[in-house]
Formats: structure tokens, C-alpha cells, sequence
């Protein structure tokens, strides 16, 4: 076997590929599988190259701030200062660290959630289908394609039924390719290569059978080393807004330093050395360099938040518009309901029978009238197991006890229906073996399979689908006696009926057609004549938990939107059952064809359900509602769904049951299809915003005091109530340490009880200045008042100086609390003891100051003194005033209802 090396798989015969590799019809044996991986490794690309841990810590120290410490380092160092270089030093290398580390706790956060969104294929192993991870795909395995799958390993084509692929990532033609099993010519380019199937690529349209000839580094895409993935910036666009003004604020600093040096030097008779060293820790203290940090730290966890409750990221943008998002429109199928489909009614021309049992355990029998039967008894109701048997791609087996479904859910449903009718699926295909098959999509809602007699003497159709479009092709109705014609209102009065309850539809035909018919194209439906035989109707009850999460999304001013691909009615009564809005009608899709844009965006406002919609109407729901000012998350699975997501502005695609087309269009995929985990996802959006402001309205007053204590006493031309090497202190144990704490706020109560956030707002409201400017002048006036005070006491300045930067640290402290929660109150035992990382953050701080203001050699480092009793008492008074102080400004704030622009 050669299956490493390139041997022109695409020019040989289908036989000639399979004797090569070794493998016969029954695809691979488990013990071969086993030999093969070992030999070949894992179906899986070499991870993108990162830069080593190394450069990513001394990348730490390329940025300006740190540049004009280590300059002040060096300038101090020059003039023999060793302590102050000894300190500067320190603090350039421990803020180093916690920023290396924080960076790698991102990454790994991010990384842990890309291993959850690994692709599956569906492979044939010892006769079996089986659906195994991308990972484990061998040479020789024989993997089933349809619409939607991306290609998991580089295949050669063995059976293929209208297939199209598109290779853009490979070949970066758009325009999906044809594919074909027939060899090509061996110089044939890689676009042209019509037998093969490449990894990483999506495939448009058809099914088609492969077998495995390169896996993991040896295909086509992974010998393109440029296609080894970026690593994707961990950023969005505040983050990248907020950089930016950190940039500005910066320079804004850096000047006002350098004006703070001249006047200092010039007008104030400084000593040059303070001077340079005030202005040196004034850019320091002001510069939120922490900013970048815990805002990063900040996404991170709540993208980590995100997935623990099955909300995969994909794209970092998402996370904040999440909090934005005003309209979620949902499918239902899987979404809103429980996707756990079960047979209830077969209603034929003459008869209505039920069906009993629950799930796809096939126990459970018919009746009729409340009388039990015997299926075998009632010919048309056998036919119609059969067709449902027959026109069918799922598998119901018992494994390990339990009865599991491989396949589609509705399909699952109607095998078991037959199963309970006494049918056994492997027998009755052999008796009946297909020979074509026109595979389902929802734009088109129906299936349909062509089969002759296993003697050859008679061959025939089935079609099932959802019933309009199976009554449309038909003209007779099957019965006991034979054929008649039909009887189109007995069949639309029972439609109703049934979907009424909240019951899906579908609806199977049959036609008999020449006995050496082979092949099934579309006018074989289309042009009608077939005999309707039944109409089943499957319940699929709503989740118990998207009842509350619409209930939720609606409470927090977002508009919950079902677009289904089922009837009118059913859709009806399952938004009634989910509370969502029915009052505007049910809008089908057909109707939607006839109306313009224009009416659109009036209809959209108006209707909350739409069914039997396509993708191609998802589409253009999203751009009616978009028109509106709405910011949009839309869900999908099927390879159409691709552009209604990508146009949303959040797309959700499905984990379990989406195409692999559907995750690579979205934002953000469920990990459990649950519409429950978007209002989840929803409320973390607006969490991580929360508290990238919590962030913001902590770091920046507590950088506005601590600067403008210093500018202030330069101005003023007094005795500096901080050194510059204080500043650093307190600047590394407050400023970055506090504020990551801030990270890993819970959500706030009532975070889905407000109205979303205009997207167009700004993070930097007039609130937020206001909030930082007062904090600040609390904070100097604090600091340097507790400072004068003691100066004019008399006291040694070196006491007068940690009663002042303690005096900081505690309004920090304090004003950590009232950052918890933007506008409500804290005071209460949730706000107050609610956070472990605070509780921690603080009980930290609070050793750090005992050291800094106890500990003999810190002492000596940075020149403080000990505190008594009465200096403690002051400095707690003043917390306490500030945090008051603070309470009261939201409370005034939230009683003239100022600020609730957030
Ligand atoms: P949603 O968009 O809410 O997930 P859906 O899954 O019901 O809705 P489709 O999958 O487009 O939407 O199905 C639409 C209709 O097509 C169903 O009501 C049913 O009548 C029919 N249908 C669904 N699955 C099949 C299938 N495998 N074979 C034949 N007909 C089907």
C-alpha cells in the first residue's frame, strides 16, 4: 500500500484505488483502523507556528511606558540612586510577568474552546455506518459526503450522486466544481481533478461516497504551509477602540509629564532629579496600562463563560454585539423543540390510526377508534410503513440498552413507526433495493427514492415530504379497494386538524414507473400522477427551557422570531406553546415571495412567525429586520443557511446537527442546538460589556488620583505627597491587581431585564467621564488633604506620606466595591461579599500595605514609616465617606435616570 506518496489517485479506476489501498466494500476493519492510525498518525494539520514563550515575555516589555521606566532605571542608576533603580526595575519586571501570564490564560481559554468545535465524518467500518471524529479518519476508510459537510481528509471519489464541491479555500475558484468517480487525466491541475474530494473543502451540493487517500499533513491543503491558519487577534472592535484612545490618553500624559517637568524644574525650584522622577511616575500613574490587559483578560473568561454554557465563539466580535442583539430569530426544529420526533397518527385515504410509545424505542402498537390492531391487518397502513421505511436515510439500533438514532430526527421517527409496525429495515431493503435517490432539502421539502422488486419485475417511487408539496403531484389516493381519485379537501381538513396540535407533517406517495427504470431526476416528481398513500403526523414537544429563555429574551426588550420550515398551523400552535408572539399572524413563505422589500420591513415589525420559509427567505427576513435598525442573531444548519449567517449580525449555527458549511458562516455556534444557550449567550454578552466598563469607570480614577495628586502638589509647589517610586508601588498593587478582579464579575442582577444597548454607543459616555472625574477628585482630595493635614500636625513626612498613599489604596479599595455594579447599590450582601476574586484581590492588598507599611526593609525601599491607630481610623473614615459618596451618586444618578445610556 502506497498511500503516502502522491500516485495520481485522480487518474486511476475506482477498483484499481480500492485494491491499492486495500479495502473492500465493507470499508475498514477496526483492527486495520487501529494499525493505520498508528502508521499514518491522526487526520490533523500541524497547529500554526506561535511565538515561543520567550519572545511572548520579552514582547511584554515592548511598549513605551515601560521604555521610559527602564530610561528612568537607567537614569537613577547613572546618578547612583540604586534603590530607586532597584524598585523601577522590579516593577517593569513583575508587571512583565502578570502580563505574560494573563496573556497565556487567555490563549489557553480560547484554545480550550476551539478543540470543542472538531469536525465529525461518517465513515463505513465492518459493514457499518459509523460517525467518528475528523481525527481518526485512515487511508483506506470509506467516508459518506453530502451537502454541507467540509471534506474531512483528501478522498477519491468512488460514488457520486450530483456533486458539487466549492475549493475556494484551496484553489480560490468560487465557483463550486462539478464532481464525477470517473478518472481524470493524470496532468490534470488540481481545479480539474473532478474524482477527488480535498480536505477543507465544502461541499455545495449532492451526496457522494469516497475512500480516504490522504489524511493530516499528506493532503493537498496541508502541504500549502501558508494555509496553517493565523492565530486569530484576541480582540474586537471596542478593544481595538479602546487601544486606541489608551494611545492618545498616553501621548495626552506624556506631555503633560514633560509640562509637568519644565514647570516643576523652572518655576518651582525642584531638584532636577525629583522633578525628572515626579514626571517619571506622573506617566506611570496616569497611563492605564493595565487597560489593555484586563480587557483582554475580560473577553477572554467571558467567551470560557460562554462555552461552559454551550455557546461556542468563533469569531471575537461576537461577544460584544451579543450584547446588543435586539431580534434573535430562531428555527424550531431542534432549536425550540426537543427534536425528539415520534410518530402520533398515520392517516390514510379511509382511516386514522394512532401510534403508541415515546422516542425511538420501537415499542408501542396502533389503534384505531381507541381499538388496538394489527398493521399487517390494513394493507394501505403496511404501505405506508414500508414507503416511510424505504424513503429513508436514518437508523434506529439498539445499543447498549438503548435505542439510538443515526440520522435525521424526523426520518428517526418514521423509521421507528415502521419498526413498531413489525418491519425489519436490513430485510425490507433487500426486498426492495434502492437504485436512486433525490436527497432532502428544506427548499424543496421532500425526498424521494426510486426501488425496483429484488426479482426485477417491478419498480417504483416514493415520495415524502411535506404535504403540499406531495399533493401537488398527486391525482389519485390509495385504498383498500385500489386507487381513486383523490379527494384533495378530506386531505387539507386533516392537515389541520393535525397540525392544530402542534404536529409536524409529511406526507408519501408512490408511483409506479418501467421496471428497468434506473435513475430519478426531478421531472419524475414534478410532472405528477402519483397516488397520495398517507399523511403522518409526528409530534416534537417544545423545550421546557426555551419557554423560559423566550420569556427571558422578551423581559430584556429583544424580539423572539421563529422562522420554520413546517406548516402554517403547526408553526402556530408551537409558538403559542413557546409564548411567542402570534397576535401578527403566520406569514408562509409563499406569501412572502409576493410582497416587496419596501412591505417587508413593515411586515417584519408586524410578524413574529414565518413557515414554510426557505433559506433563501431567512435571507431576506435578515436584511427586512436590519433595515429597521435591528442588530440581528439568526440560527441555521443546512449548507443554504451559509448566507442568512453570515449576513446576521451574530449567525448561530447548530453543533449537533449543523453542517460543517453553517459553523464556518457563523459567529458563534451551540455546542447542545438549544435555543435556551443564546439567551444564555446573550446575557454573558452583556456581562463581559458590563464589565469591560466596570474596567474602565475602576482603572481610570483610580490612575486620574493618583496622577493628579502628584501635578497637583508640583502646581501647587508643595512636598510631593507620594515618591515616585510610591507611585509605582501603588500603582502595580492597585491598578492591575484590583481591577483584574473585575474580570471575573458574575453577571449583575437584571442584566436581562434592561433593553439592549444601542450599538452606536459609545463606551466613553458622558457618564463615564463624569463617574471618572468625580472619582478622581474624591481620590486627590483624599490623599493629599490626609497629607496636608499631617504636615501641618508636624509629623515626619515620611508618616505623613504612607498615611497618604494608604488613604489611596483605601479609597481604591472601597471604590473596588462600588465598581461592582455600574448604577445599582452594592450595599447589600450580594454586592458586598458576592465576588471571591474581589474578596481575594482585596485580603491580597490588604497584606501587600501591612508589608509596605510594617515590613523593616520595604520600609527602607521605598522610605514609609508605621501608622498608629488614629491615622488607620482616619484613613478608614475616609473609605467608608468615599464609598457613601459613590452610592449616593448612583442612586441620584438612577432616580433622574441619567447614566441609563449604558
Ligand atoms: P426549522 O427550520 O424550524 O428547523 P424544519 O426542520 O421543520 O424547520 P425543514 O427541515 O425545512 O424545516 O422541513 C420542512 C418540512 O419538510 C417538514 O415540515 C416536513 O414536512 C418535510 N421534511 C422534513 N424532513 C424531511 C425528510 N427527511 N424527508 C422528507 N420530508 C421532510
Amino acid at each position: 500500500m502506497r498511500a503516502k506518496q502522491d500516485t495520481a489517485w485522480h487518474s486511476r479506476g475506482v477498483e484499481d484505488v480500492l485494491e491499492a489501498l486495500e479495502v473492500s466494500d465493507k470499508g475498514l476493519g477496526t483492527e486495520d483502523v487501529k494499525a493505520r492510525l498508528e502508521r499514518y498518525g491522526p487526520n490533523r494539520l500541524p497547529p500554526p507556528e506561535r511565538a515561543g514563550p520567550l519572545k511572548r515575555f520579552l514582547l511584554q516589555f515592548h511598549n513605551v511606558l515601560i521604555y521610559i521606566l527602564i530610561a528612568a532605571a537607567v537614569g537613577t542608576a547613572f546618578l547612583q540612586h540604586w534603590v530607586d533603580t532597584g524598585v523601577i526595575l522590579g516593577v517593569v519586571l513583575i508587571n512583565a510577568v502578570i502580563g505574560f501570564i494573563q496573556e497565556g490564560k487567555a490563549e489557553q481559554a480560547l484554545d480550550a474552546i476551539r478543540s470543542m468545535l472538531s469536525p465529525k465524518a461518517l465513515v463505513l467500518r465492518d459493514g457499518e455506518r459509523h460517525t467518528v471524529p475528523a481525527e481518526d479518519l485512515v487511508p483506506g476508510d470509506i467516508v459518506f459526503l453530502q451537502a454541507g459537510d467540509k471534506v474531512p481528509a483528501d478522498l477519491r471519489l468512488l460514488r457520486v450522486h450530483n456533486m458539487r464541491i466549492d475549493e475556494a479555500v484551496l484553489t480560490g475558484e468560487s465557483v463550486a466544481v462539478d464532481k464525477q468517480a470517473d478518472p481524470v487525466d493524470e496532468d490534470a491541475d488540481l481545479g480539474d481533478r473532478a474524482s477527488m474530494a480535498f480536505s477543507g473543502t465544502l461541499v455545495a451540493y449532492g451526496q457522494a461516497r469516497g475512500v480516504v487517500v490522504g489524511t493530516g499533513a499528506e493532503t493537498q491543503i496541508g502541504r500549502i504551509s501558508t494555509m496553517l491558519g493565523e492565530v486569530e487577534q484576541l480582540t474586537t472592535p471596542l478593544l481595538r477602540d479602546i487601544a486606541v484612545f489608551g494611545r492618545w490618553l498616553s501621548v495626552a500624559i506624556v506631555l503633560l509629564a514633560g509640562f509637568t517637568f519644565v514647570f516643576g524644574y523652572w518655576f518651582r525650584d525642584y531638584d532636577i532629579l525629583e522633578t525628572f522622577l515626579a514626571a517619571v511616575s506622573l506617566a506611570v500613574a496616569a497611563i492605564p496600562e493595565g487597560l489593555p490587559a484586563i480587557m483582554t483578560i475580560t473577553l477572554a473568561i467571558g467567551v470560557q463563560r460562554m462555552a461552559a454554557r454551550n455557546a461556542i465563539i468563533r469569531r471575537l466580535p461576537a461577544v460584544e454585539t451579543l450584547g446588543s442583539v435586539t431580534t434573535i430569530c430562531s428555527d424550531k426544529t431542534g432549536t425550540l423543540t426537543r427534536n425528539e420526533m415520534t410518530v402520533k397518527s398515520i392517516v390514510t385515504a379511509e382511516d386514522v390510526f394512532e401510534v403508541g410509545g415515546v422516542g425511538y424505542e420501537p415499542h408501542g402498537g396502533f389503534s384505531r377508534d381507541g381499538q388496538d390492531l394489527e398493521p399487517d391487518e390494513h394493507p394501505v397502513l403496511s404501505e405506508a410503513l414500508r414507503g416511510i421505511l424505504l424513503c429513508n436515510d436514518a437508523e434506529v439500533r439498539q445499543r447498549d440498552g438503548e435505542w439510538r438514532l443515526e440520522g435525521d430526527p424526523t426520518e428517526g421517527a418514521l423509521v421507528t413507526a415502521a419498526l413498531k409496525g413489525g418491519l425489519d429495515h436490513k430485510e425490507t431493503n433487500e426486498l426492495y433495493p434502492r437504485d436512486d435517490v433525490i436527497p432532502f432539502e428544506s427548499s424543496y421539502k421532500f425526498m424521494a427514492t426510486l426501488h425496483h422488486h429484488h426479482e426485477g419485475n417491478h419498480s417504483f417511487v416514493y415520495l415524502k415530504g411535506a404535504p403540499e408539496r406531495v399533493l401537488a403531484v398527486c391525482d389519485r389516493e390509495r385504498t383498500v379497494d385500489g386507487d381513486r381519485e383523490i379527494d384533495n379537501d378530506r386531505w387539507q381538513q386533516q392537515m389541520d386538524e393535525i397540525a392544530a396540535k402542534g404536529q409536524r407533517l409529511l406526507a408519501l406517495a408512490v408511483n409506479d414507473v418501467e421496471a428497468d427504470k434506473r435513475t430519478l431526476e426531478f421531472p419524475d416528481i414534478e410532472d405528477g400522477g402519483l397516488t397520495m398513500v398517507a399523511l403522518c403526523g409526528i409530534i416534537d414537544p417544545p423545550r421546557d427551557e426555551a419557554i423560559e429563555s423566550v420569556a427571558e429574551c422578551q423581559s430584556a426588550g429583544i424580539v423572539v422570531k421563529m422562522i420554520t420550515g413546517d406548516h402554517g398551523v403547526t408553526a402556530r400552535a408551537i409558538a403559542d406553546n413557546l409564548g411567542i408572539d402570534t397576535a401578527g399572524g403566520v406569514l408562509t413563505g409563499h406569501e412572502l415571495e409576493k410582497i416587496s422589500d419596501e412591505e417587508m420591513k413593515q411586515t417584519v415589525r408586524e410578524v413574529d412567525v414565518f413557515a414554510r420559509a426557505t433559506p433563501e427567505h431567512k435571507l431576506r427576513l435578515v436584511k427586512a429586520i436590519q433595515a429597521n435598525g435591528h442588530v440581528v442573531a439568526m440560527t441555521g444548519d443546512g449548507v443554504n443557511d451559509a448566507p442568512a449567517l453570515k449576513r446576521a449580525d451574530v449567525g448561530v449555527a447548530m453543533g449537533i446537527k449543523g453542517t460543517e458549511a453553517s459553523k464556518e458562516a457563523a459567529e458563534m455556534v451551540l455546542a447542545d442546538d438549544n435555543f435556551a444557550s443564546i439567551a444564555h449567550a446573550v446575557e454573558e454578552g452583556r456581562t463581559v460589556y458590563d464589565n469591560l466598563r466596570k474596567a474602565i469607570l475602576f482603572l481610570l480614577p483610580t490612575n486620574g488620583g493618583q496622577a493628579f495628586t502628584i501635578v497637583a502638589a508640583i502646581l501647587l509647589g508643595l512636598t510631593l505627597p507620594l515618591t515616585p517610586v510610591q507611585v509605582l508601588w501603588v500603582n502595580m498593587v492597585t491598578a492591575v491587581t484590583l481591577a483584574l478582579a473585575l474580570a471575573f464579575e458574575p453577571t449583575e442582577p437584571g442584566v436581562m431585564e434592561r433593553p439592549p444597548r444601542p450599538p452606536e454607543t459609545p463606551i466613553l459616555s458622558g457618564f463615564l467621564i463624569w463617574r471618572v472625574a468625580f472619582v478622581s477628585a474624591l481620590l486627590v482630595a483624599g490623599t493629599f488633604g490626609h497629607f496636608l493635614w499631617m504636615e501641618q500636625q508636624g509629623v515626619a513626612v515620611e508618616i505623613a506620606r504612607t498615611a497618604a498613599i494608604n488613604t489611596l489604596v483605601m479609597g481604591q479599595l472601597f471604590y473596588l466595591f462600588n465598581s461592582r455594579y455600574i448604577l445599582e447599590p452594592v450595599f447589600n450582601r450580594a454586592g458586598l461579599f458576592g465576588s471571591r476574586a474581589v474578596l481575594i484581590a482585596i485580603g491580597v492588598l490588604i497584606v501587600l500595605q501591612g508589608l509596605f507599611t510594617y515590613a523593616p526593609p520595604v520600609q527602607f525601599l521605598f522610605g514609609t514609616a508605621a501608622l498608629g491607630l488614629e491615622e488607620w481610623g482616619r484613613i478608614l473614615a475616609f473609605g467608608v465617606a468615599l464609598f457613601v459618596l459613590v452610592e449616593l451618586e448612583k442612586a441620584f444618578l438612577k432616580w433622574r435616570e441619567v447614566g441609563a445610556d449604558r
